[in-house]
């Protein structure tokens, strides 16, 4: 059995913690495709081309530890804009989505281009502030500098050529700002119930 969930949105709206609460319930496979892209990024701040990079990815470099600072975030969604990084990873997301057993995506164009005919998408988002201020409560700092980083990473997503951060028109959109964790999950899980 074949069932995909995609799940998309910006940085911190939630969609990591849906995603893996979804994928526990339903016993579906989780990938976290922003990994794939900040790996690529870490790897081309170390010098090494990224579409070079994309193309020869594999597990260590998933792998690091270095993959989820603000610096990586950033320097992964500088990579996303080139075409042919995003190229590269198609397959990859495409395979993983269709395994038997059922697998969740998210990111930032699971529904639109990765898996648009997904049986379930979401698109989870939040108000720049309060994403900002979840992602200041994990890495600390000062928290105006947080959400300048929040709109300018939101601002290359939404704005890029190729692949950019927008929900399908046939995804259910879930704002997280004044939801609890529990709420916005019973969401989801009420999409994927009624899809099944
Ligand atoms: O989700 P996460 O914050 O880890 O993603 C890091 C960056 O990777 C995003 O800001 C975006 O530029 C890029 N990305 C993407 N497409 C995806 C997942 C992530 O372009 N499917």
């Amino acid at each position: 059995m074949t069932f995909t969930v995609a799940i998309d949105g910006p940085a911190a709206a939630g969609k990591g913690t849906i995603s893996k609460a979804v994928a526990a319930k339903f016993g579906f496979a989780h990938l976290d495709t922003g990994l794939l892209y900040r790996a690529v990024g870490a790897k081309a701040a170390d010098g090494v081309d990224p579409i070079t990079a994309a193309q020869t990815l594999n597990n260590d470099d998933l792998n690091r530890d270095d993959l989820r600072s603000l610096a990586a975030g950033q320097a992964a969604s500088k990579v996303a804009v080139i075409p042919e990084v995003r190229a590269a990873l198609v397959d990859f997301q495409r395979r993983f989505a269709s395994q038997d057993g059922g697998a969740v995506l998210d990111g930032r164009d699971i529904g639109t281009v990765i898996c648009p005919d997904a049986d379930v998408k979401l698109f989870v988002t939040a108000s720049a502030e309060v994403r900002a201020h979840r992602r200041w409560l994990e890495v600390g700092g000062d928290e105006a500098q947080v959400l300048a980083e929040v709109r300018e990473r939101d601002d290359r997503d939404m704005n890029r050529a190729d692949a950019p951060l927008k929900p399908a028109d046939d995804a259910l959109l879930i704002d997280t700002s004044d939801l609890s964790i529990e709420d916005a999950i019973a969401a989801a899980v009420n999409a994927i119930n009624a899809a099944r």
